[in-house]
């Protein structure tokens, strides 16, 4: 099977030596921005900022940091702009690394912020008041059959991100195929959901640019999860999300994380290959008496011993082997049992 080609060589150095990328100059008048996510295997997100002529626009923007902060304005300097000059701020997504400081670049400058309608949504319930999202959370946790003594941990383990987004309202609510002008640019939404339920990936179809938001990464693959703010079918949604992009060969994909890189149906290819491998994986661990979605994670293999990841990400591990769970059934290949926790066993054992 034919790889990706890595193009943001710089990026990809720097990750293997541990420092931040550059900023860079990725054609005339576009600029690749990492802003830092320390203590956060991610290390960095990747802003994009387009030259318009009158101004700056951005795709996403950090997390609200002053570390974050300063790395933006100082990198936004490196262009040879300034923060005042953002027109606007287009967030691929709803999570902190990409919303978090849009609200704080608004104040700044009076740009405005464009989010898919189907993040918006989720704005307040997570970021505001999150009474609802917890009771929801702890709910689910009972479902999957985690222990009593660990819901508290799980259902509180991504609380203290909450901080790291300023509480922001987007001005422009973008759907599927909305075109925008800016300058010499062109940007399409392609709605993706998946990651999350409003996530959008940016078409140029002049320069044939991918910017991919989270939605297609070069090495990681993205956490897709069943949660209390997510879409029923979560895995099912992103594999379609990428069969959508199927339609597109770029020049060059512009990842929000990692390094820019070619060759997209590769990465397609490589995408739906692990999840396939996952769901045999989950179906070859149930066994003739079913289990509970958390008994199989704590099975699953990982990238490190179960016990030895964190509690944001154990939860997060649930959540994608419910995701698998979910597409197994809509698939027909698997049942789960009435009531709570639900067990889960193959329908031809
Ligand atoms: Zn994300
Ligand atoms: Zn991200």
């Amino acid at each position: 099977m034919h790889d990706i080609e890595v193009t943001g060589v710089l990026q990809k150095q720097a990750w293997a030596d541990n420092v931040l990328p550059p900023v860079e100059q990725v054609r005339p008048g576009l600029w690749s921005i990492p802003v830092p996510m320390p203590h956060n295997p991610l290390r960095y997100v990747l802003v994009y900022l387009f030259e318009t002529g009158t101004g700056l626009v951005m795709v996403d923007a950090g997390w609200n940091t002053d570390e974050a902060w300063s790395a933006l304005n100082a990198g936004i300097a490196q262009a040879g702009g300034s923060i005042t000059d953002v027109e606007a701020v287009l967030v691929t997504h709803i999570h902190p690394d990409h919303y978090g400081l849009a609200g704080r670049v608004r104040e700044a400058s009076g740009a405005w912020i464009g989010l898919h309608p189907e993040d918006a949504v989720l704005l307040d319930d997570r970021y505001a008041d999150t009474t609802d999202l917890l009771r929801r959370m702890t709910e689910l946790l009972e479902a999957s059959g985690v222990p009593l003594e660990k819901r508290p941990d799980l259902a509180n383990s991504s609380m203290e991100v909450r901080g790291l987004v300023f509480t922001a309202k987007p001005d422009v609510l973008f759907n599927d195929g909305q075109k925008f002008t800016f300058g010499g640019w062109d940007l399409t939404t392609l709605w993706t959901p998946g990651h999350s339920p409003g996530h959008v990936c940016l078409w140029s179809d002049q320069h044939q640019l991918l910017l991919s938001g989270d939605h297609v990464l070069p090495r990681i693959t993205s956490n897709i999860s069943v949660h209390t703010q997510q879409f029923p079918n979560p895995l099912g949604d992103f594999l379609n999300s990428l069969m959508k992009l199927r339609a597109f060969a770029p020049e060059e994909i512009l990842p929000a994380h990692e390094y820019r890189f070619r060759n997209l149906g590769a990465r397609l290819d490589g995408l739906i290959a692990h999840h396939e491998e996952r769901l045999i994986e989950i179906l070859d661990l149930l066994g003739p008496e079913g289990a509970t979605a958390w008994d199989l994670t704590t099975r699953l293999t990982w990238s490190r011993p179960f016990d030895q990841i964190l509690d944001y990400m154990q939860r997060a591990a649930n959540g994608e082997t419910l995701a698998h769970l979910v597409l197994l059934e809509t698939r027909g290949l698997v049942v789960r049992s009435e009531g709570h926790p639900f067990i889960f066993s193959k329908t031809n054992p």
